[in-house]
């Protein structure tokens, strides 16, 4: 479970999200929704440890998580640019999480390909792993380019990809298909929701994309201008917006 109270924050004099207070359940997928610019972002950035909030506090779990770096907090992130090493080949992009947190202790030692020969065995099994997720997303063929090689919709493929090779505890993904044409959405979003039905894990998840929306969540978070403004199941908000802005954001019902 996730829990935020009262979180705020501030860039300069513009205050990006006014006291969000929100409890997330395990297994739950809540998608945050509203306009561009309304804190989405923010909110998901602190809640990896990414950005640190003026007000308020984190829960994931049973535990306060304020002041943890991000990979303390056993979250992935699947970032609205994607963020891949450019230097790096897809497969080792998707294994560096598995690698740092693999040599955990070992951390000095140099990444993948110059490993010690002890470790063999676990570079076969991260590579399975690897392999596993890419079969899944039709993005073994590409396992061996560099994300210069890529289409926008392949990069973005892998970034899901490198979330899913964690198998963290919550997954915060923003936007994560924004870049991809509508077939592919169509089909990745069937791979999203089967990978938080079979995990049951947590998903706070970032869309303007309304059927996307609808499909895959539990309940949909709308914010406008850094505040909480409504938190429903889909269809409630969606069909029966309880407040005038939640209905200018999504459209009066025909
Ligand atoms: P979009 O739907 O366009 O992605 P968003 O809801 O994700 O928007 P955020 O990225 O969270 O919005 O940004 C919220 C506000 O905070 C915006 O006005 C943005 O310009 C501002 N902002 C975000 N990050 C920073 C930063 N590092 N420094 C200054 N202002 C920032
Ligand atoms: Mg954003």
């Amino acid at each position: 479970s996730i829990s935020l109270d009262g979180i705020g924050k501030s860039f300069g004099r513009t205050r990006v999200l006014k006291r969000i207070s929100l409890d997330i359940r395990d297994g739950e997928f809540l998608t945050l929704v509203g306009p561009s610019g309304c804190g989405k972002s923010t909110l998901l950035r602190i809640i990896a440890g990414l950005e640190l909030q003026d007000e308020g506090s984190v829960r994931i779990g049973d535990r306060a998580v304020d002041g943890l770096p991000p990979k303390a907090r056993d979250v992935a992130m699947v970032f609205q640019s994607y963020a891949l090493y450019p230097h790096m080949t897809v497969e080792r992009n998707m294994a560096v999480p598995l690698v740092m947190r693999r040599l955990g202790a070992l951390q000095r030692m140099p990444l993948l390909g110059r490993l010690a020969p002890g470790t063999e065995r676990m570079r076969a099994s991260i590579a399975a792993d690897v392999r596993k997720v890419a079969l899944a997303l039709g993005i073994e063929p590409l396992l061996a380019r560099k994300p210069g090689q890529l289409s926008g919709g392949q990069r973005q493929r892998v970034a899901v990809g490198r979330a899913m090779v964690r198998q963290p505890a919550v997954f915060l993904m923003d936007e994560p298909l924004s870049n991809l044409d509508a077939k592919l959405r169509v089909s990745m979003r069937a791979e999203i929701k089967e990978l938080h039905a079979k995990l049951g894990v947590t998903f706070v998840y970032v869309t303007h994309d309304q059927a996307e929306a609808m499909t895959l969540s539990d309940r949909v978070a709308l914010v406008i201008d850094g505040e909480l403004v409504q938190i429903a199941p889909p269809q409630v908000l969606y069909n029966d917006p309880d407040h005038v802005n939640v209905a200018a954001f999504v459209g009066s019902p025909s």
